[in-house]
């Protein structure tokens, strides 16, 4: 896409490695330009244990802000002056804002999965929820569903240790740990009214799929499914969901609505997140 610059225009981007596979470029610039503002975003490699030289870096050069993906959301939380409620509760900071010298830290991941969920017309109230992984995505969702009233939260994982040390950061024992055998996974699922695919198992250039999806037979009926993943838009776990009548929805939604959320910090302005997903319908 063209933007145009001016002598004023303030720095965006995002860093990563690796970083180019990145839709927060296209997003955020089409964000901008439809709100007539002077930023530009870029994606910007910045290599595994870089992140601290990064923050000086982009400090010197007059950065507004910046957006991380992996393997840097971890990093970063010692190095901000400042921190917001869920990048604490997180343990990871997705978007810093630069404001005089200093670095504030946002984690918008959670509340921007619970917006998309709220725009399918699913509140996590009293839901129970089963999420399938239990790394930094379902670590973010698992949290932000409880906190917004979920009665409990499965984190089902290939590597149990992970989804104990998920769970644990509830004090108030919401969150339960889980295997993700076959067996497992039907008998919760016959308990669930929220199933999150948190994995990246059939994620374009990862290896990596689900061999057996029976467990998704055992559902009550009309129980609403997501996946994480939006590239490709439908993957496996989606299609055989739909297949058996479930409302399902890709990650897609959450990752504009996370892009909302760190414009608002960048620019410290509030933004129409209806009208930026309309916007962005047609884009991504
Ligand atoms: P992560 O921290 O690396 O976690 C990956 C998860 O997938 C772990 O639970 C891992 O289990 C599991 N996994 C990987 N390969 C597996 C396999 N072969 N069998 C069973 N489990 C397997 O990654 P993440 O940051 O949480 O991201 C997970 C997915 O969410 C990615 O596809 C990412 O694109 C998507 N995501 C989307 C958004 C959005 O805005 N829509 C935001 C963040 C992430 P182990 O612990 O056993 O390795």
């Amino acid at each position: 896409m063209k933007v145009e610059l001016t002598n004023q225009t303030r720095k965006l981007c995002v860093i990563g490695d690796p970083v180019e596979h990145s839709k927060s470029p296209l997003i955020q610039n089409t964000m901008i330009q439809a709100l007539g503002l002077d930023y530009l975003y870029m994606a910007q490699y910045v290599p595994r244990g870089g992140a601290a030289a990064w923050l000086e870096a982009a400090k010197t050069a007059g950065y507004a802000g910046f957006n991380a993906t992996m393997p840097h959301k971890l990093d970063l939380v010692p190095l901000m002056d400042e921190l917001d409620e869920d990048a604490r509760m997180y343990g990871a900071v997705n978007t810093v804002a630069l404001r005089n010298g200093r670095a504030y830290g946002f984690n918008t991941d959670g509340r921007g999965f619970v917006q998309a969920l709220r725009d399918e017309g699913i509140g996590p109230e009293g839901r129970t929820a089963v999420l399938l992984g239990a790394g930094g995505a379902a670590k973010s969702v698992a949290l932000k569903l409880v906190q917004q009233g979920a009665k409990a939260v499965f984190a089902c994982n290939r590597t149990l240790e992970k989804a104990g040390e998920l769970c644990r950061l509830d004090r108030q024992g919401r969150l339960i740990p889980a295997g993700f055998d076959l067996d497992t996974l039907r008998e919760l699922c016959t308990r669930c009214s929220l199933l999150v695919n948190c994995t990246s198992l059939g994620m374009t250039g990862v290896a990596g799929q689900y061999q057996d999806l029976t467990f998704l037979d055992a559902l009550p009926e009309e129980t609403p499914v997501c996946d994480l993943i939006y590239a490709p838009a439908e993957t496996l776990f989606l299609k055989e969901a739909r297949r058996r009548g479930h409302p399902a929805f890709n990650g897609l939604g959450m990752l504009i609505w996370q892009a909302v959320f760190a414009l608002e910090h960048f620019t410290e302005t509030k933004i129409d997140g209806q009208a930026m997903k309309h916007v962005l319908k047609n884009v991504c």
